[in-house]
């Protein structure tokens, strides 16, 4: 349901005062700007009424993993904020439809006018074949109104056509545009890769086909990331994610697909692909951002390389969405727990 979620909220004073106390503390505890859209998702978060956003939070947490100002803004924007994805589409569908409609108005407008002149003419022709005794007069009249009424309805249906193209036209381009931004819906602005909104469709359609056909998905997180943040400030942070963005674009081919998962999460999409491929993909990605080596522009300064930790996993028959991701983070996760900068082959047998 596209409604804002806070609206189903209704606590009492001493109640809404004990859940903006635990919102805040949440958001001071993980170090998040508590804006009003961090802390909407954290009172939710602490009142418990939203299944899926507290099921994520508490996933996290479990994990052992921080809570940052990306994962809450995300799940701002898909469980709390108005869903402008649904809307756009449902504008899109509308449209569709006036446009088609007003499309066949133009046919129709054009048709018709052909049509009455085709008629006028014909009435032109039966009155030349009167005979002699008819009132000569009485019968130009006819002929003069006639001509005007053809003049006029000609003129009239040229001009409506002429408006109904403009429109059809507008119409047309203000489609487009909605187009763009249900594309741009489903992309993270920071790298232009997949966001999550993205993911579950995605990941849902390529596990749809063929349960047989291979799948691997990669979970990459890049190493020590606070400290990159913490040493050269949050601009050259986001300057890094654009560039492991970057060279996981590169790493990957025609169907498969990267997403931003979580501020300096990524997962990629591998289908057709199996366990020993997708360990290549992931090793090639490790190596190559290792080997990054990025210079400020302003000052020449060049950045300590860094390193990412990366778990793969295998879609196995009986997989579900969550459960593939699941032994992707595990996987991840062994990594971040061996050293960091490696890989993790998550179906591989427990030693
Ligand atoms: P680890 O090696 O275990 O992954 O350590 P880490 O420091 O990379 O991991 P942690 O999850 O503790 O920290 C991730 C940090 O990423 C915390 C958060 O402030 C920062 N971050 C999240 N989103 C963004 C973003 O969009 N831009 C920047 N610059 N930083 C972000
Ligand atoms: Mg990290
Ligand atoms: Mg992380």
């Amino acid at each position: 349901m596209p409604a804002v979620a806070t609206k189903q909220l209704n606590h009492d004073f001493a109640e809404a005062r004990n859940l903006a106390e635990r919102s805040f503390e949440l958001l001071i505890a993980h170090r998040i700007a508590p804006t009003p859209q961090h802390y909407a998702v954290a009172y939710l978060y602490a009142a418990g009424t939203h299944e899926e956003l507290r099921a994520t939070i508490d996933q996290r947490l479990q994990s052992g993993r921080s809570l940052d100002a990306f994962l809450f803004s995300d799940l701002h924007e898909r469980f709390v904020a108005i869903d402008p994805y649904r809307n756009l589409r449902g504008v899109g569908g509308n449209l569709q439809q006036l446009v088609e409609s007003l499309a066949q108005s133009v046919g129709e407008a054009g048709a018709g006018a052909a049509e009455f002149g085709r008629e006028l003419e014909a009435s032109l022709g039966h009155l030349d074949d009167l005979d002699a005794n008819s009132d000569a007069q009485a019968i130009e009249q006819v002929v003069v109104r006639l001509v005007d009424a053809t003049r006029s309805a000609v003129q009239h249906n040229d001009k409506l056509q002429q408006q109904l193209q403009t429109t059809l036209e507008e119409t047309e381009a203000l489609r487009g545009e909605l187009e763009q931004q249900r594309r741009a819906a489903l992309l993270d602005p920071l790298t232009g890769l997949l966001n999550r909104r993205a993911l579950d469709a995605q990941l849902d359609e390529l596990m749809a086909v063929d349960s047989g056909a291979p799948l691997s998905v990669l979970m990459v997180d890049i190493d020590h990331f606070k400290r990159i943040n913490d040493t050269y400030g949050h601009a050259l942070g986001d300057a890094v994610i654009r560039n492991v963005a970057d060279v996981i674009r590169k790493c990957i081919r025609g169907a498969d697909r990267a997403v931003r998962y979580g501020g300096e999460e990524f997962l990629v999409l591998l289908p057709h692909t199996g366990e020993e491929g997708a360990a290549q993909v992931a090793e090639n990605i490790r190596s190559r951002i290792q080997s990054l080596r990025l210079v400020r522009k302003r000052d020449n300064f060049m950045l300590e390389p860094f390193t990412a930790s990366l778990g793969v996993a295998t879609r196995l028959r009986e997989d579900t969405r969550e459960s593939l991701l699941q032994r992707a983070d595990v996987a991840l996760y062994a990594s971040k727990g061996g050293g960091r900068n490696r890989v993790t082959l998550g179906n591989a047998p427990a030693p």
